[in-house]
């Protein structure tokens, strides 16, 4: 059949996005080619049909109709979109030319000059695509989309929206233990996206340097665990800026639902009637001792670890809420903000039964510039920590994993 385009060559094609949601899609095949066209084209909300001699289990999940018969011309009839996917050229060359005969656009999966249509490799970070064709070279367009997609994950590309958003929002974002390497790919996306950070002092501070200038920095922490604003002054302005319509960041550091009070920022920014969302972090809980060389569970050694708070609550009685009987038994004893109060802690815990001789560590600015890391028996940490002058923030480890690695030479 003469094609219009068809002998032209270089066809530059007329890129398009179709909205296929509730469409008719027909593909024909019942292979892996088959059922990774299947695939997109659902998930862009398409009604697929396939039409196929065998049709693998895989493929009939999750697609809606399924013919296991030779192809027909008139399969195509009602169709928005066909995709030729069979593993015979001359069935995919008679799907092309019956959706050429209909005006029905034909993806070929074995040549793509031979259909209407081609799908490129495509990049989404967010509401962002990026659609790549290599010309006629599948693995050209591969390898750029796939630079694209990390370049967009790392945050290096400018997808912060230029339009406001349509109504304000808040995200909690954990930041993790400080690298800003730690991030999770979607909090790195939705801090490049804001127009409002609000940024705690252990958040990954190293991004804010990215910011364009005109997105406002509100900063809460001035030292380890005081904050030079109040948690109401907080979620004060959490909720006034997504009142003002503002793609506002809580940055946060490690995870935001772990000691980090972001169970009450959702609560006000709830009850404010603001949209708010969570994205979790890698706590320093987890980071601090992988930093170290720890591994917090160890097979035949720890299967279990405990993580704890050392801070008190002002105006508690110093051992509320604490049960030290139980945490003395711990296989790995994780604990936060406890550094101040460290002698009472590691007394507390050898008095209820924990082996003085254990093997304790504590982490300092945990994956950041100046981190140290400080090993000691039990009995000997407190002292041990403040001959170093080590200070928050600092995460403690206590148990058999803290030389286990070590002890095997694996570990300098
Ligand atoms: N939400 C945070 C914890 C906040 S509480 C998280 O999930 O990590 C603050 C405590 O976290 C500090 O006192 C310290 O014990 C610990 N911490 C946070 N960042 C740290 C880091 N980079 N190195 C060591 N400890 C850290």
């Amino acid at each position: 059949m003469n094609r219009p385009g068809s002998d032209n060559a270089p066809v530059h094609g007329y890129p398009l996005l179709l909205d296929l949601t509730g469409r008719r899609a027909l593909v024909v095949g019942g292979g892996d080619v088959a059922t990774r066209r299947a695939a997109g084209l659902v998930e862009s909300g398409a009604v697929v049909s396939v039409v196929a001699l065998h049709v693998s289990p895989a493929l009939r999940e999750i697609v809606h109709h399924v013919e296991v018969r030779a192809f027909r011309p008139d399969d195509v009839d009602g169709a928005w979109l066909v995709a030729a996917c069979t593993d015979v050229p001359a069935v995919n060359a008679a799907v092309a030319d019956a959706a050429e005969a209909r005006q029905v656009f034909c993806i070929r999966a074995d040549a793509a000059p031979g259909g209407t249509a081609r799908t490129p490799a495509v990049a989404r970070s967010g509401d962002v695509t990026v659609a790549v064709s290599g010309g006629d070279d599948p693995r050209r367009a591969v390898a750029l989309r796939n630079a694209i997609a990390a370049a967009l994950d790392v945050g290096e590309l400018p997808t912060r929206p230029v339009r406001p958003a349509a109504s304000g929002s808040v995200a909690l974002v954990g930041g993790g233990p400080g690298d800003p390497e730690l991030i999770t790919v979607r909090g790195r996306r939705l801090v490049a996206a804001a127009d409002v950070v609000v940024v705690d002092r252990l958040a990954p501070r190293a991004l804010l340097g990215e910011l364009p200038d005109d997105v406002e920095v509100v900063d809460c922490g001035k030292s380890a665990h005081r904050q030079n604003l109040t948690q109401d002054e907080i979620n004060a302005v959490l909720i006034d800026r997504a009142r003002a319509g503002k793609r506002v960041v809580r940055l946060k550091g490690g995870d935001p639902f772990v000691f980090g009070r972001g169970g009450e920022e959702w609560l006000a920014c709830v009850a404010a009637g603001v949209p708010v969302t969570v994205v979790p972090g890698v706590s320093s809980a987890l980071a601090a001792p992988v930093a170290a060389g720890i591994p917090l569970t160890h097979r035949g050694l720890a299967a279990d670890f405990t993580v704890v708070s050392g801070h008190l609550d002002p105006g508690r009685p110093p051992d509320a809420g604490l049960d030290w009987a139980t945490l003395a038994k711990a296989s790995t004893l994780v604990l936060l903000m406890s550094i101040e109060r460290l002698d009472l802690i590691t007394a507390a815990l050898i008095d209820h039964g924990r082996d003085g001789a254990t093997p304790a560590a504590v982490i300092e600015r945990a994956t950041l510039d100046g981190e140290r890391i400080v090993r000691a028996p039990l009995h000997d940490l407190a002292d041990e920590v403040r001959r170093c002058g080590i200070a928050a923030p600092a995460v403690v480890v206590i148990g058999h994993v803290v030389d286990v690695l070590a002890a095997e030479g694996e570990l300098s």
